[in-house]
């Protein structure tokens, strides 16, 4: 299967208490957040205390029918759509992850990766626990279950003080929702209200398609609890340094969202305008790899006053991934995806702006589509510093020796591409287009500095009660 060469999306997650319509919104909400994870979506509702589910494989319009939304009924639903990012690619893997006991349940949507999610199950497994799955995310259900503490609610915060690393968290029981974001808050999640029933998601692009009003994010190391009295918000844990996700500013997020209390949109475009101070380039027009380097296209074309052109038109009936003969074609699939505008660009000096490059085989074939179509001068220009280290907080990128900002100088990238020239944003210069300090974001997988130590060994614990 061909998957192209950029790093693979992570998860989504909705959530929304209290409304009749509360699975279709839910399905809805999937949509507005399948960017984020296209490999299964499910939902899980809650009907008078009962819980229901329905999980599928591939894209949300797959995953669903008519009939198997109208049968999820109830007031209040979760919703995830997911890459795995750990966890293989089976339906036991897609989530909500449903467990149940006796009379109660508890449905666990999750988005973000645990670092200590080995030692974690090693343990729980010693005292007992049987997972279902492969994925870190069913060891939030198994720490509640085995809690003591009184109510969902502290189950939920005593659960959460044994894990380490992202998450961003929306829990459904027979009692209500629960929302919650690692101390460190690497993913989005946001809250919204919809006349009088709570909606919890992702991203601002899905509470504007369910038409819910954004009221605010769910704070770094903050749990909410939603239900029949209200929400009810408390903030457990010390309080840490933010290290929210700047890829999700550069490459995850939809443009149309605002995440972290800025819109992806205009942060794209400054990191465009930063770029072209940082690197201009003498060229006919500037264009992007569409659709992810559009807006730092546009951002690059204003501060430079170069014209704005779409030098490749991308093909959006192509799925994300297509069966292909062998490994030898590989090429052919990044064709598929997109296509240059030949007598655009027969003779023209470009400047293309891409938001990253990981591997390189990808850019190099696009490339050399370009050098087909006659251009004369390709400038590559990237929205962001080289990716050198892996991502251990959700985000599948491919190991250390793969990337090949990892392995490769600048001037070796160029060649292999087989560019012109070859420029990155600069570190302080992809900060520096942040609504926030610079210290409150994670880099790294620019410079290596996690935020959370990822070695088993620095990560010794006890599990309570
Ligand atoms: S390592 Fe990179 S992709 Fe992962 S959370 Fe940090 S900034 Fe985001």
């Amino acid at each position: 299967m061909y998957e192209g060469d950029y790093p693979r999306e992570e998860c989504g997650i909705f959530g929304i208490f209290d409304h009749s319509e509360a699975s279709h919104l839910t399905y809805l909400g999937l949509y507005a957040l399948q960017h984020r994870g296209q490999e299964s979506a499910g939902i899980v509702t809650c009907d008078e205390g009962e819980p229901k589910s329905h999980r599928g494989m591939g894209l949300v319009a797959d995953a669903f029918t008519p009939n198997t939304l109208r049968a999820l009924s109830g007031y209040s639903a979760i919703g995830h759509v997911r890459y795995s990012t750990t966890g293989s690619s089976l339906l036991k893997n897609a989530q909500p992850f449903l467990a149940q006991r006796q009379k109660s349940f508890m449905a666990v949507a999750h988005n973000g990766n645990l670092v200590n999610a080995r030692l974690l199950k090693e343990k729980l497994e010693s005292q007992g626990s049987i997972f279902q799955s492969t994925m870190d995310s069913e060891i939030f259900v198994h720490l509640i279950a085995r809690s003591k503490k009184p109510g969902y609610l502290d189950k939920t915060i005593q659960a959460l003080s044994h894990v380490r690393g992202a998450y961003s968290l929306i829990l459904l029981t027979e009692n209500g929702l629960i929302g919650a974001r690692d101390p460190h808050g690497f993913r989005p999640l946001c809250l919204g209200r919809l006349k009088g029933s709570f909606v919890l998601a992702s991203e601002t692009c899905a509470l504007d398609l369910v038409q819910a009003r954004y009221i605010n994010d769910i704070q770094p190391g903050e749990v909410v609890m939603i239900d029949k009295h209200g929400l009810h918000s408390e903030k457990p844990f010390s309080r840490l340094k933010p290290s929210f996700c700047i890829f999700e500013y550069i490459y995850f997020a939809r443009p149309d969202s605002n995440i972290f209390g800025q819109s992806v949109y205009l942060v794209r475009k400054k990191l465009g305008a930063r770029l072209a101070e940082e690197a201009p380039a003498e060229a006919d027009f500037v264009m992007p790899i569409p659709d992810s380097g559009n807006y730092a296209a546009l951002g690059f074309a204003e501060r430079t006053g170069l014209p704005f052109e779409m030098g490749m038109i991308r093909n959006h009936y192509v799925g994300r991934t297509f069966i292909q003969p062998s490994q030898s074609v590989r090429d052919f699939g990044v064709k598929i995806k997109l296509n240059p505008v030949k007598d655009l660009l027969r003779g023209k000096r470009v400047v293309v702006i891409e938001d990253s490059i990981v591997r390189g085989t990808t850019s190099r074939t696009r490339i050399r589509a370009l050098r087909d179509a006659g251009v004369k001068e390709v400038h590559m220009r990237v929205s962001c510093p080289p990716h050198r280290f892996p991502c251990h907080y959700g985000i599948d990128f491919p190991t250390r020796e793969e990337l090949i900002g990892s392995s490769r100088s600048v001037e070796e990238i160029r060649k292999f591409i087989g560019l012109d020239s070859l420029a990155y944003l600069s570190l302080e210069g992809m900060v520096g287009a942040m609504p926030q300090p610079r210290k409150s974001f994670c880099l790294a997988c620019y410079n290596g500095k996690y935020p959370v130590p990822v070695s088993p060994e620095t990560d010794k614990f006890t599990l309570e009660g």
